[in-house]
C-alpha cells in the first residue's frame, strides 16, 4: 500500500520505512515541501490528527500516516511532553533541547522518563486507526552516540546501560514508543 507520511523529519521517515516494510512510505514533502501545520493541539493525539488532516487534504486519494511524540519526564511533571521540538524555544532545534533538559535537571538525580507516540493512519474516506506506544527509561547525564535524533543520545531505555542513540536502529525500533505504535497499525492494515 501507498502510505504518505506527514511528516519532513528524516529520523522518522527511516524508522517508518524500517517497520512498515513492503508498503511504499513516502514523504508528504514531495507533495508540499513546506509542510508545516501549526501543532496547535494540546495533546500528541490532537496533533497527530492536525497533521494527519492536513497532509489527506493534500494527497486526496492515498492513506495518510502522522504521528506526534515526545520526551514525559516525570520530575518535571511530564514536560517537555507536546513542546518537546520546542523545548529550547527554536522549533526543531534538537541540540537546544538537549541543553535546555540538561540543564533543566542540573543536580535532579531522579530522571525517569517515558517516549510517547500516538500514531495515526488515516484514509481517504477519513476512516482512521490510530495507536499509541511508550517507551521507558531515564535520562542521562551526558550526551552519549549519534545514531537517531532529538532526545536519543540522552535518553538510557529501561534493560540497557547505553543511550537510544548508541543502540543499532533495529534495537530502537525494537523498543522505540514509535516503533510500538507503528508495529500496532502494520497489524491492523494486514489486510490492506
Ligand atoms: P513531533 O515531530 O512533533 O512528534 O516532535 C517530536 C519531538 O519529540 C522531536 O522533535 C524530538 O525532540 C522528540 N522525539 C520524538 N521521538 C523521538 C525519538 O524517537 N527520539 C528522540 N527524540 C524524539
Amino acid at each position: 500500500m501507498k502510505i504518505v507520511f506527514a511528516t519532513g523529519n528524516k529520523g522518522k521517515l527511516k524508522e517508518a520505512r524500517e517497520i512498515f516494510t513492503g508498503h511504499e512510505i513516502i514523504s508528504i514533502k514531495e507533495f508540499d515541501p513546506g509542510f508545516a501545520p501549526d501543532e496547535t493541539g494540546e495533546t500528541f493525539f490532537q496533533n497527530a490528527v492536525i497533521k494527519a488532516e492536513a497532509a489527506m487534504k493534500i494527497v486526496k486519494n492515498i492513506a495518510v500516516l502522522s504521528d506526534d511524540s515526545g520526551l514525559i519526564v516525570e520530575t518535571l511533571d511530564g514536560a517537555p511532553g507536546v513542546y518537546s521540538s520546542r523545548f529550547g524555544g527554536v522549533d526543531g532545534n534538537d541540540a537546544l533541547n538537549r541543553k535546555t533538559l540538561l540543564k533543566k535537571l542540573d543536580e535532579i538525580t531522579e530522571r525517569r522518563a517515558c517516549f510517547s507516540c500516538t500514531a495515526v493512519l488515516l484514509f481517504p474516506d477519513m476512516s482512521a486507526v490510530v495507536t499509541n506506544g511508550k517507551c521507558y527509561g531515564k535520562i542521562g547525564y551526558n550526551e552519549l552516540g549519534d545514531n537517531g535524533f532529538g532526545y536519543d543520545p540522552l535518553f538510557i531505555p529501561d534493560g540497557y546501560d547505553k543511550t537510544m542513540a548508541e543502540l543499532s536502529s533495529d534495537i530502537k525500533n525494537s523498543l522505540s514508543h514509535r516503533g510500538n505504535a507503528f508495529r500496532k497499525l502494520m497489524g491492523k492494515i494486514i489486510l490492506f
